[in-house]
């Protein structure tokens, strides 16, 4: 149904590798797919397969107004024949802004509610509404993250990445950071740099790994110490981190999760805390999109592909 692209693996080269005695490379799941971007290929590969096995023709999610999900939700639904619909927090949301337009696009039904209401998105009660509103669904969650798109993530990694020492990647929901955590080998260390604020974020993900049945056989590590002041905010000196390394390494980030995933590794590498003879590997999940968005939001223009 969805067809990926091949995801390069790429080196990076500054002096301040060999100084620390590290390798650092990327690997380009931005390229996944033009559309269904990064993680939520994978978040949502098993999921579109679920659907159609079940019979289900609407895909139903939410998200945020600029949300990767919902632009990548649109496109997959869109490509494998579902109608779908996106309920968005805020009745204020700007419905205009180049994701909400895209999502249209690609045919999604907008549907947009005030924050309380949102709250209560996983009750019965509300789930009743919404098949009332709109009929039968398959439901993805906020940030589409289920056992089947964690079952997505643990395929990111593969044989030939089992050759580094450290695998970095951003935090949302933690449903990456699951899969991963899944399918890392013994001597590897998953270290997953949080982009919301609070230490919250610990406990949340041992839960989920739990409920998942995972057992990770390498070794775990959340940094919460990157998150610019919260979700989807920002600081001068992350903006100038990304310009920078675009211009150093020609790789566009986004300011929401591989922005400050980066920054953080970069931070660490700088602190010591990758031993010398580390083979580090960053996991671009995507999020370009929202580069877009951002500039219409702040003005200010950050790289993209
Ligand atoms: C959604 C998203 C994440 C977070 O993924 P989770 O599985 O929710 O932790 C990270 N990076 C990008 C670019 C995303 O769009």
């Amino acid at each position: 149904m969805l067809q990926p692209q091949p995801v390069p693996v790429q080196d990076l080269l500054h002096p301040i590798f060999e100084e620390k005695g590290i390798q650092l490379s990327i690997l380009r799941l931005d390229l996944v797919h033009p559309e269904v971007s990064g993680n939520k290929f994978f978040k949502l590969k098993h999921n579109l397969a679920e659907a159609k096995k079940q019979g289900k023709r609407t895909l139903l999610t939410f998200g945020g107004a600029f949300s990767n999900h919902i632009y990548a939700t649109a496109s997959a639904a869109q490509s494998a024949g579902f109608r779908s619909i996106g309920v968005i927090r805020g009745e204020d949301a700007d419905e205009y802004n180049p994701t909400m337009l895209h999502a249209k696009e690609m045919g999604m039904e907008l549907n947009f509610i005030d924050r309380e209401t949102y709250r209560q998105k996983n009750t019965p009660e509300f789930l009743e509404k919404l098949k009332i509103q709109f009929g039968d669904f398959y439901l993805i969650p906020e940030g589409g993250t289920n056992e089947l798109a964690v079952r997505g993530t643990e395929e990111i990694l593969e044989k030939s990445h089992f050759t580094f020492t450290d695998i970095c990647v951003s935090i949302g929901t933690g449903g990456t950071f699951a899969g991963l955590a899944s399918s890392i080998q013994e001597h590897q260390r998953l270290v997953g740099f949080s982009s919301l604020k609070g230490e919250f974020i610990i406990q949340e993900m041992e839960k989920m790994l739990t409920g998942f049945g995972i057992q990770s056989r390498g070794k775990l590590e959340i940094n919460t110490d990157f998150h610019f002041g919260g979700y989807g905010k920002f600081k001068p000196e992350l903006i100038d981190f990304m310009i920078w390394f675009h211009r150093e390494f020609k790789i566009p980030l986004d300011p929401v999760y591989t922005g400050k995933m980066a920054f953080g590794v970069w931070n660490l590498i700088g602190e010591n805390h990758f031993l010398p003879g580390s083979k580090i590997l960053m996991i671009h999940t995507g999020g370009l999109q929202g580069n877009l968005g951002f500039k219409e939001k702040t003005g200010i223009k950050l790289p993209t592909l």
